[in-house]
């Protein structure tokens, strides 16, 4: 594709997305197809020769489109929807275009450089310690995803936790990783890829009804392993979990961790770019004072598409010790004068995007200002839905929720528990099925709860207003039925 035929090719794809983003709503939110539908709908063997690239268009809309499902639908409200805004789709493309590979400084200084001044402007945006800045001990790098903030998180606590050993020895059975039931599956999974096991992770009590992390548990726990010869490395917070935005106390849980020398990690994936705003930075509470290392994914809540979480860490010497290699293929001057910063060495992959230019392209075309617009309407929204669903007699409301979800439950009166959890999703596939809604469910005490997440771009008060009309009249006529 010579440049001239980019040009054209590529004002018809911005044209697409524009119509595409334009006409959203006349979507259904969910795609409707059976497994299988799209592969049977795509050739099975790959073209000898090429084709037209409006080819390529056409089926992106003819046969793909069915099987999308509308993430950026402002009647999104499952897991935690997506923030593709403008800037952050063409900051992409601008990064695409550039088709830089950022694993060194040497390998395009500008991609380094950028993603230090971001990281940096994002941690004084959320009022993050100054120890967090590149300019200090500590430093910000722009990982893939909170799973991968985790992991390496992990990596970097069980090089301390083993005297700086860890890199060379590697890891034994000893080594403890402490979460509650509310945590995010990825630590498990950080665990079992670290080698520590299922059987290295510790499950700490939630308060049951705020589903916060008990820090006196937690020292229950450290105290019998460490008792029995167990090498605790660390522990993980959250600040606003998947399942119901739990706020776990991070100051109370950081005082034990100091007390033993555990490495705290705080996995603010969603709840962490709130702070944004004033109003909400008591999220922050304990991070300055306790934090070894805090991750928050923009990509989830702050206009920046996916892939894009920001991990901090106060003291960056471990996370280098456990993942600094250095074959000879890599040695460069910058690198050995020891003046540069190579992000390869704070991840996983040698690899790395140009991230830095959507996050960059996001802050400069909001401001602090429009960043903060952005998460008070979802707030604003949220906390408007929980109010009508509070006033209306057949549901029940999970507090707190001190941010973008609502966690609900209707109420089946006179049914058994499970008959009521059974009745609640055939109504929740009832309404998503019915193309302009769609939202998920949690586990709250053992019942089925409905996850209603507000924070899309595009979702306005009349899209709120109307899923909530929606679930209300669905939710009286399957009720009125089974009376
Ligand atoms: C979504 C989420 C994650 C995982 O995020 P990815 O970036 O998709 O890996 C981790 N922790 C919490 C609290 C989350 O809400």
């Amino acid at each position: 594709m010579t440049p001239e035929e980019f040009r054209r090719h590529g004002k018809q794809v911005v044209d697409w997305i524009a119509d595409y983003l334009a006409g959203i709503e006349s979507r259904p939110v969910m795609s409707q197809v059976e497994p299988g539908e799209i592969r049977r709908a795509v050739p099975e063997r790959p073209p000898e020769h090429g084709e037209p690239f409006e080819a390529v268009l056409a089926d992106v809309e003819r046969v793909l489109l069915p099987g999308v499902t509308h993430w950026q639908h402002p009647g999104f409200f499952a897991y935690f929807p997506s923030n593709a805004s403008g800037p952050s789709i063409l900051g992409d493309l601008l990064s695409s275009g550039l088709g830089v590979q950022g694993m060194l400084w040497i390998t395009s200084p500008a991609c380094t450089e950028l993603e230090t001044v971001v990281v940096d402007w994002l941690a004084d945006l959320l009022g993050l310690p100054d120890h967090f800045r590149t300019d200090g001990r500590g430093g910000g790098v722009i990982q893939d995803s909170a799973s991968s903030a985790c992991l390496v998180a992990l990596l970097a606590a069980l090089h301390r936790a083993g005297g700086g050993r860890v890199a060379s020895e590697g890891i034994d059975r000893r080594y403890t990783l402490y979460v509650s039931s509310q945590t995010h599956s990825s630590l498990e999974k950080a665990a079992r890829i670290a080698g520590l096991g299922a059987a290295g992770v510790r499950v700490v009590d939630v308060d049951p009804r705020t589903m916060a992390m008990d820090p006196a548990h937690l020292r229950t726990l450290l105290e019998r392993d460490e008792a029995a010869g167990a090498v605790p490395a660390m522990v993980c917070a959250t600040v606003g979990t998947t399942s119901t935005t739990a706020i776990d106390p991070v100051a109370a849980i950081g005082d034990v961790c100091r007390e033993r020398g555990v490495w705290l990690h705080v996995d603010a994936a969603y709840a962490g770019v709130a702070a944004v705003c004033p109003e909400f930075r008591w999220i922050n509470d304990g991070v300055a004072a306790y934090a070894d290392s805090y991750a928050t994914n923009p990509h989830k809540w702050l206009l920046t598409n996916f892939d894009c979480t920001v991990l901090w860490t106060a003291d960056r010497a471990p996370l280098l010790g456990a993942l600094s290699i250095l074959p000879d293929y890599l040695r460069n001057a910058a690198t050995s004068s020891g003046s540069v910063v190579d992000y390869r060495d704070w991840q996983v992959p040698l690899g790395r995007r140009f991230r830095a230019l959507k996050l960059w392209s996001v802050i400069r075309w909001y401001g602090a200002e429009g960043l903060r617009a952005h998460i008070r309407s979802g707030v604003a929204l949220a906390q408007e839905l929980a109010s009508w669903i509070s006033a209306e007699p057949g549901f029940e409301v999970h507090e707190p929720h001190p941010l973008g979800l609502v966690c609900f439950r209707p109420l089946w009166p006179g049914m058994p528990p499970d008959e009521a959890d059974r009745a609640t999703t055939w109504l929740m596939d009832r309404l998503n099925a019915g193309g302009s809604l769609y939202l998920t469910h949690t586990k709250i005490a053992g019942r089925v709860v409905l996850r209603m997440a507000v924070g899309g771009v595009a979702t306005e008060h009349h899209h709120v207003k109307s899923a909530w009309d929606r679930i209300r009249e669905e939710h009286a006529a399957l009720a009125a039925t089974r009376q």
